[in-house]
């Protein structure tokens, strides 16, 4: 070997330990080493560093969508756009997928880097032109500053990522800074997270129902089974704080059997007690849907306890089967086999894709709180109300009304041929024994 070819190989090895192979910009571990030289250089000196962390929103959907090639295709156009607003005070590098991260040295004033953040979201939402196609993407950004939020590379990867994430939250395609509220939040998810873990077998979890009222005849018909959780420490934790974090966390398979459990053997308990038709409605969310053997669940339970599955109705937001349809519909097709019956809740808060709600295998509609809400109060909200209500029955689709409060909107409700409403006005969730004496 020459000392050429030597030089060569040796020019090849760094370079691959350092720069990414996709995109060519540096790696992690570049920039791991690069981040300690921009301290040690800042040491002195009254300027600070930002640690800008991106990911591009919904890069999975561009990857199934064109295929991994064109994916790949992108991540390097992206790169090649973003060096090109770069003017030596940063280091860019990719850390891994979709997620980038840029040193900003020597800010003095918070200015610079908010207009370098415009400029960075501005050039990335210009189409890409890949094959003839124009793809379209975003970025969102969380920042984190040396030494303010912290003075270790790790931490302020964290508290960066942690903004990113709230940046998402909020919309994404936009930037958000590190500050002590996203710190408070996310401590109280964590907390939320970890005391969650243990509510089942600390026995802090339990149901309760609320009636569905036949608005002809005001008579019982149902009841849907909403969760409670109250923990020593935490207290009461509404079920619209800890869902989500359950579903983030994949504690929601557990807590969602066990929820589903529950409310069968009480709908089991009033079956006996009762010769009435009823049935009791379940919330799932499209995690447990899609969980492999949900199915064969709900079959398993509907055995164990003898429930007739015509009284069990399973309630899925509409927001949940759009985000993908082809599939939800097979699953929710499957899960009607067994007899049970499905209502598309929160209905027009979501995507509200009328053309796909004639393909959908559902029995009934839950017109969203906040469409009852506006009735006697704006004139939108009750047109939205009466259309839903039409549209369901030319479907043949029942209708029920969530939320309902006032005489006023039950008497419109009537004239309006709904089929069921639920709401304060009749009653709030409360615990079996109570509502064992309604039915
Ligand atoms: P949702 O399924 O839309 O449930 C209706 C929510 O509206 C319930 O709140 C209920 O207590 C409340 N509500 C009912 N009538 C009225 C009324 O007249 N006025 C007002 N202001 N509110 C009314 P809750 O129990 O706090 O549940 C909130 C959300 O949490 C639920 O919304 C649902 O998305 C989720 N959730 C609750 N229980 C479960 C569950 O067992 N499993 C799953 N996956 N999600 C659940
Ligand atoms: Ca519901
Ligand atoms: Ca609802």
């Amino acid at each position: 070997m020459n000392i050429n070819n030597e030089k060569n190989t040796e020019q090849k090895v760094h370079f691959m330990s350092y720069y990414d192979d996709i995109t060519g910009i540096p790696n992690r571990k570049m920039f791991t080493e690069k981040f300690q030289e921009l301290i040690n250089n800042n040491s002195n000196s009254k300027s600070q560093l930002g640690i800008i962390f991106f990911d591009i929103d919904n890069f999975k959907n561009i990857n199934d969508t064109y295929g991994h090639e064109i994916g790949d295709e992108i991540l390097l156009k992206l790169c090649e756009r973003i060096e090109n607003i770069l003017d030596g005070r940063q280091t860019f590098a990719r850390f891994g997928g979709d997620e980038f991260v840029i040193a900003f040295s020597n800010i003095i004033n918070e200015k610079e880097i908010n207009e370098f953040l415009d400029e960075l979201l501005l050039k990335v939402r210009k189409p890409f032109e890949v094959n003839n196609k124009k793809i379209y993407c975003t970025i969102s950004i969380g920042v984190s500053v040396y030494p303010k939020d912290a003075d270790r590379l790790d931490i302020l990867l964290k508290t960066a990522d942690m903004a990113m994430h709230k940046a998402k939250e909020e919309g994404k395609n936009r930037y958000k800074f590190f500050d002590v509220e996203i710190s408070n939040i996310l401590k109280r998810q964590y907390e939320i997270e970890k005391a969650l873990r243990t509510a089942i077998e600390n026995n802090e979890i339990f149901m309760v129902f609320q009636p569905k009222i036949s608005i002809k005849g005001e008579k019982v018909n149902g009841f849907e089974a909403l969760v409670r959780w109250v923990n020593n420490e935490l207290g009461f934790i509404s079920p619209a704080e800890f869902i989500p974090i359950a579903e983030n966390s994949g504690l929601i398979i557990d807590l969602g059997k066990y929820i589903i459990e529950e409310s069968f053997k009480k709908c089991s308990e009033l079956c006996c007690s009762t010769k009435s038709k009823f049935h009791i409605a379940i919330n799932i969310s499209d995690i447990q849907l899609r969980e492999e053997g949900f199915i064969s669940f709900v079959s398993e339970m509907l055995e164990k306890y003898n429930i007739p599955p015509e009284y069990i109705e399973f309630e899925i937001t509409e927001g949940v089967i759009m985000q993908s349809v082809v599939k939800n519909i097979e699953l929710l097709i499957e899960l009607k086999r067994l007899g049970v019956s499905i209502a598309l809740d929160d209905f027009g808060t979501g995507y509200s894709s009328l053309s796909y709600l004639k393909r959908l295998p559902i029995d009934v509609l839950k017109i969203d709180k906040s469409f009852v809400d506006g009735i006697g109060v704006d004139e939108k909200s009750e047109y939205i109300a009466e259309s839903i209500i039409k549209l369901s029955h030319s479907l043949n689709l029942r209708v029920v009304a969530e939320g309902v409060e006032t005489k006023e909107q039950l008497g419109y409700l009537n004239k309006m041929k709904c089929d069921v409403a639920q709401g304060y006005y009749f009653s709030k969730p409360e615990k079996f024994e109570v509502i064992k004496e309604m039915i």
